[in-house]
This record gives structure tokens, sequence and C-alpha cells, in this order.
């Protein structure tokens, strides 16, 4: 293994040939774009956390197995996003990231319901969701750029 190319040009370098091999629904399956965000942070980490060193090698063979992959059943596929989900949990708990479009997805779910309750308050469902919803993209989107500005989002 040495002398060792630097690892996260190695593999961007992977991530951006898949990229041009794959559909775009592909992409989006594997999670490419996400996946070259998540190793950039495991890069980041790995010289004072154990577990996130570790995490590349997991992040290299992933690669390294997913041109055959895409034949292999849905199992692999499930496999292959499970250990993803598994090192984005490592970093949520342990580093306190968390995946860009957290908040304004939890923005809009407690919009809406906040609307809902409005609604039924003013007795106008629709106008209640309306400004619900309104207040709750508001809200996410404030923290989720406080998040990005603050280098907590992956
Ligand atoms: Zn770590």
């Amino acid at each position: 293994m040495t002398p060792f190319k630097d690892w996260l040009e190695d593999t961007s370098e992977k991530i951006a040939k898949y990229k041009k091999s794959f559909t775009k629904a592909e992409s989006r399956k594997y999670r490419l774009d996400f996946l070259e965000r998540v190793a950039k942070r495991l890069n980041e980490f790995s010289s004072m956390c154990g577990e996130c060193n570790q995490y590349k090698g997991e992040i290299t063979t992933l690669l390294n197995n997913l041109e055959g992959l895409i034949k292999l059943s849905p199992m692999a596929t499930k496999d292959y996003r499970n250990k993803i989900s598994a090192i984005v949990s490592h970093l949520r708990k342990k580093h306190k990231l968390i995946p860009a479009g957290t908040y304004t997805a939890i923005g809009n779910g407690a919009g809406v319901a906040l609307g809902i309750s409005l609604g039924a308050a003013m007795d106008n469902i629709g106008a209640g969701i309306g400004i619900g919803a309104g207040i709750g993209v508001a809200i996410g989107a404030a923290l989720e750029a406080k998040a990005k500005k603050d280098g907590k989002t992956i």
C-alpha cells in the first residue's frame, strides 16, 4: 500500500469515473455525489479518529466493487446503501455532522404539521398549511444555512 497515493484524490477519481459511465439515475441510486462528500469528511477526521480511518478502507472496497455490484442482486445494493448509512451515522454521532438537506426536510415536515393545526384552528386547512409550510421552509432554510456556515453538513 506504500507509497500511498493520496486517498481522497484516488477516491475522487474513482467516483468521477463511475459518474461518467453511470446514468444519472444510477449515480443517484449509488449516491455518488454524497459519497464524495462523505469521503472528504472521513479524510479530515481520519488522522484523529480510528473509526473514520477504518471507514476509508470500507469506501475503497465499496468503490472497487461497485462496477460488479450494479449487475448483482438488489440485496447487494441494499448492503451498499446500508454501509454508507453506517458511516453517516458515525459522522452524525461522533462528529456532529448532518447530511445536507436534513434541516430543510425537517422544516418542511414540521411546517406542514404546524399548518394542519393552524388550519384546524382557523377552520381553513388549506390556508393553514400554506402559512405553516411557509414558516417551516423559512426555519428549515435558516437552520440549514447556519449548519452549512458552521461546516456541519456533509
Ligand atoms: Zn470518526
